[in-house]
């Protein structure tokens, strides 16, 4: 009998609770006209988006991820953003950190080298962001005054559960990065 592919898994950084804060207060102040504003537990940064897989394959790959070996660094969120089509707000970086694209390459190749395609980098939409609100309208996107910064010291494994209301996100395993460690 060949294992049901009945897990929903992706890749990304969750920030510190500071970081989380300071989110999720810009999105309640920002984020008008219905819609709904993402819970500061489940606001995130996806690296990687894997998909559907059996619960074999989540344990390759979190021995993948294991094998990844990147300096730990700090992260500057500094813009926001707004995608109209499907109101999603969202805080990102004016030019991707090199040290998050050395991440993701460093986690791409070990996927791509035990089978597992990644689709999109960052994501479906391709580029480095946290959503703070989704179908919200959002007449005007202040700057962001002072970056919103974490030190990223490690990369999580992550479950999605899909409801009708939101996604619910489980942390199945977190892997450190170099120089990090406890
Ligand atoms: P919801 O689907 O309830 O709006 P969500 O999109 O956060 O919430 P998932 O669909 O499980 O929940 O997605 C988890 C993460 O992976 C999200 O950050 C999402 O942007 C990204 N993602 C989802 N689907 C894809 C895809 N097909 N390709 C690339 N990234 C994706
Ligand atoms: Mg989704």
């Amino acid at each position: 009998m060949t294992e049901a592919r009945s897990r929903r898994v992706f890749f990304a950084l969750w920030p510190d609770d500071e970081a989380t804060g300071h989110l999720s207060a810009l999105a309640q102040s920002l984020a008008t006209g219905g819609g709904r504003v993402i819970r500061p537990a489940s606001l995130h940064l996806t690296l990687a988006f894997v998909g559907a897989v059996t619960s074999t394959q989540v344990v390759q790959l979190a021995e993948i991820a294991a094998a990844v070996r990147v300096e730990a660094f700090d992260l500057a969120l500094d813009r926001l953003g707004f995608w109209p089509q499907r109101g999603i707000l969202w805080a990102g970086c004016r030019q991707t950190p090199a040290a998050l694209i050395h991440l993701l390459d460093a986690l791409a190749f070990e996927l791509r080298r035990a089978g597992f395609a990644i689709d999109h980098r960052f994501g479906a939409d391709r580029v480095p962001h946290i959503t703070l609100a989704r179908r919200v309208r959002c007449p005007s996107l202040p700057r962001l005054g002072t970056p919103i910064r974490w030190r990223v010291s490690e990369f999580a494994l992550v479950e999605s559960h899909l409801h009708p209301s939101a996604a619910s996100y489980r942390t199945l395993a977190s892997f450190a990065l170099k120089g990090a460690e406890a």
